[in-house]
């Protein structure tokens, strides 16, 4: 195989369909029974339509999807900017919100179309470079702990290792990262974790459908994402960490306390979970043949989505250098210590680790990094933004000098 990718996450499934269209022979790997049924991520950012559509993802996409056209920005229970998505560049100028496991699906299917092999129940537990390739060993999921439903101990035949050898490996193996693990690759945080509550829940959102809410004051971080005419989900973040499920009350409870302004009353609960969030960066994102891409390679604030986004740029990214460097094809000075050298300026922009993003005076510098997060852009539609919202923050295009790693 010329690359495997471990992890079918929406990440790691995304990362075989830009393989298999950039001509790689590829197959994905993931521990998982079957697919997630889970809501989390629920925001498409206007480069990742950029992105689907080259991939004709796009038509499958918008049939599940709910189209939010501008960003309003709320500091201290005022409107202090809104940023249309419309003035973005391309031919999806606005963000597209669904289920994660409605976008897994799409990504899984069109796989199944193509002919890529998604093995499922076979977790990754070891990455050895052999003879300049990589192999991977997988153990069935009975035998890494599990057992099989209705036996008693899982059967021997479950237990042998499965080998795969290939050219590259994508690792997108979510949070805990064991590739990362083997690779040995540090991770640089920026703050502890923060706590954040997020609720689903049906309202009549007829007046709120096309517009997302960024609460970015000293008082509150939280964002509302508009899913449909009558669902919607607020997120906010907490002082600490809730031992408790969220409520339909601390729903309620929370919007008086920081979006009074917010008309809709949430009528019924639809999902609610709470999470922690770091902020961090792996200090390389990869070595050789193996690189990280998604969450197994950073993790910020959820408001906007920039994980799962991000993750959609850098596997399209590595798609093209593993074509190249297959093919033998690739220009120079632009390959993986490029791609390293990009992702890396750009994470510590998000996460406010180089002190790139410089305040004029109206946001605080501290306050206007929780904004940068949880807006649904990064990179140059992140820039546009900014300049739009004119709240004093410097996008980077108008810094005077790069920032130097
Ligand atoms: C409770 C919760 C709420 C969230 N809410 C939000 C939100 O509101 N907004 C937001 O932007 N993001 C949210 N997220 C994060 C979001 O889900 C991730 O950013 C997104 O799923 C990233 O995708 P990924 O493909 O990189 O990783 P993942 O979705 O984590 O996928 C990793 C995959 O790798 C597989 N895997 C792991 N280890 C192995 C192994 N050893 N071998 C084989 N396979 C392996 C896993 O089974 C999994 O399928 C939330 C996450 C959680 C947990």
């Amino acid at each position: 195989m010329e690359a495997q990718v471990v992890g079918g996450g929406p990440v790691g499934l995304f990362a075989a369909l830009c393989l298999h269209e950039q001509g790689v022979e590829v197959g994905v790997v993931d521990a998982e029974w079957e697919r997630p049924v889970r809501s989390y991520a629920c925001g498409l950012h206007p480069e990742t339509l950029r992105l689907f559509d080259k991939l004709g993802l796009m038509p499958a996409i918008q049939e599940l999807a709910h189209r939010v056209d501008r960003v309003s920005v709320w500091r201290n229970h005022e409107r202090a900017g809104v940023a249309e998505l419309a003035r973005l560049p391309g031919p999806y100028p606005h963000v597209l919100t669904l289920g994660q496991s409605e976008l897994q699906d799409v990504l899984a299917q069109r796989l199944a179309q193509l002919g890529v092999e998604v093995a499922l129940r076979q977790e990754v537990v070891g990455l050895t470079l052999l003879h300049g390739a990589v192999c991977t060993v997988a153990l069935p999921r009975s035998a890494a702990g599990e057992r099989l439903p209705g036996t008693a101990a899982p059967p021997e035949s479950a237990r042998e290792p499965i080998l795969r050898r290939s050219d590259y490996v994508i690792a997108a193996d979510g949070y805990a990262s064991p590739c990362r693990r083997a690779l040995d690759v540090p991770l640089i945080d920026s703050y502890d974790g923060e706590a954040f509550v997020m609720f689903e829940f049906e309202a009549d959102l007829a007046q709120y459908q096309h517009e997302a809410h960024v609460l970015a004051g000293a008082d509150a971080s939280g964002a509302f994402w508009p899913l449909g005419s009558r669902l919607g989900r607020w997120t906010f973040q907490l002082s600490e960490h809730l031992d408790e499920p969220g409520s339909l009350e601390l729903l309620e409870q929370l919007l008086r306390a920081h979006a009074p302004w917010f008309r809709p009353r949430p009528e019924q609960l639809c999902w609610t979970t709470t999470s922690y969030f770091e902020r961090r960066v792996v200090e390389r994102f990869g070595r050789g043949r193996v690189w990280l891409a998604g969450d197994s390679a950073h993790v910020t604030s959820p408001l906007g989505f920039q994980n799962m986004n991000r993750g959609f740029v850098e596997v399209s990214e590595l798609a093209r250098i593993i074509r190249h460097e297959l093919q033998g094809t690739l220009p120079a000075r632009d390959g993986f210590e490029r791609f390293e050298r990009g992702q890396q300026l750009e994470w510590r922009r998000l996460l406010g680790l180089d002190s790139v993003l410089l305040s004029r005076g109206m946001i605080p510098p501290a306050e206007g990094q929780r904004l940068v997060a949880a807006l649904p852009a990064s990179g140059s539609d992140l820039d546009a933004l900014l300049g739009q919202l004119q709240l004093g923050l410097v996008p980077r295009a108008e810094l005077p000098l790069p920032v130097q790693l």
